[in-house]
């Protein structure tokens, strides 16, 4: 077993190695690194360092957990590796988010997670792949994610069940998660944008109307509540997606004059009928867009080589604020944020 911390720190590994998961929170690898040993929580903080938080099992799923320089040493030499290799392997050990201070070694578990970061259940068939067999954690840039590969939607709830909604039920959601991928991977930055946008205006039409059968059915299908906020991402995807393609052929035609903005309209209010939601107070959201994308492309909109990402970012315009290739959707789209 391992030695206890002393002045001098935790000086060998825990005897079990324990593999961390593709964007993991420290909390979960900690826990899980505590559990593989028959430690409490607790009890393997106690050895990386000191912190003034009462620590509480349901942690790692509620906040990210952060520490300064000699605890990471400490976290390194119980997990077996170097600082730098864990540094690469967990996201919030690196330079940037550590403790100030490099001694004494501490910790803090703050209830807040960093600006633009959330904790989101891990896909229990991806955690387990890596040998994880209770719940972990991952940091996301928003509060959900969707795994292709097992089918699986997840968040940042705490609450009811399900944790882990399986997508069985639910092949057009897989598909339009699918397809964004192909539109981010051959779009690069420009294709992320539009998806955010897509994103964001059938977001705002869900929260007018979140009884529109065609998102209530998709959440009966998965046992989730039709009302509740943390339904919205992912009953609305199909509609998401095929509107954010909409919008790319917006770009990709060029034509900004007052008769290819109604054509537009015209077609993505079909689509919008075919859905089967009423328009109600109009689409407002959708002149906002336009509004934001009204200067013509300069050149041809064309799938991503490199190069013309630069010139093709300028061409929409209601992007230039955006900065961060990392952020939320919210973040990354050009809609105004809402009050
Ligand atoms: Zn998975």
């Amino acid at each position: 077993m391992a030695d206890r911390m002393d002045v001098w720190g935790p000086r060998r590994s825990l005897r079990v190695s324990v593999r961390h998961l593709a964007g993991e929170s420290t909390g979960s690898f900690v826990n899980r690194l505590a559990h593989a040993h028959e430690l409490g929580l607790g009890d393997l903080l106690g050895r990386v360092g000191v912190g003034r938080l009462p620590v509480d099992p349901r942690l790692p799923s509620l906040a990210e957990l952060y520490v300064n320089r000699e605890a990471l040493e400490h976290l390194a030499v119980l997990s077996g590796r170097t600082p730098h290799r864990l540094q690469l392997a967990l996201v919030n050990l690196q330079c940037r988010f550590l403790l100030p201070g490099d001694a004494p070694a501490r910790w803090q578990w703050p209830f807040k997670v960093q600006e633009g970061q959330h904790v989101v259940r891990c896909c229990d068939l991806c955690a387990l792949a890596r040998g994880a067999r209770e719940p972990a954690w991952l940091v996301c840039p928003d509060r959900w994610r969707v795994c292709l590969r097992h089918r699986r939607f997840t968040d940042d709830h705490r609450g009811e069940e399900p944790q882990v909604v399986r997508l069985d039920g639910l092949p057009e959601v897989v598909r339009a998660h699918a397809e964004r991928l192909r539109l981010e991977r051959r779009f690069g930055t420009a294709g992320t944008e539009l998806f955010a946008d897509g994103f964001e205006v059938v977001s705002r039409w869900w929260a007018r109307m979140p009884d529109a059968w065609c998102w209530t059915q998709r959440a009966w299908r998965v046992g989730l509540d039709a009302q509740e906020l943390r339904t919205a991402p992912l009953v609305i995807y199909p509609e998401a997606v095929q509107l954010a393609r909409e919008m790319l052929r917006y770009e990709q035609e060029g034509a900004r004059s007052r008769a290819a903005r109604a054509v537009w309209v015209e077609q993505v209010q079909q689509l919008i009928d075919g859905w089967g939601l009423e328009g109600g107070e109009g689409w407002s959201e959708l002149t906002q867009w336009l509004d934001h994308h009204a200067r013509a492309a300069a050149r041809p909109f064309a799938p991503d080589d490199g190069l013309r990402r630069r010139r093709r970012r300028e061409l929409a315009v209601g992007h230039s604020r955006l900065a961060e290739p990392s952020g939320s959707l919210s973040e990354r789209s050009c809609m105004p944020v809402t009050p």
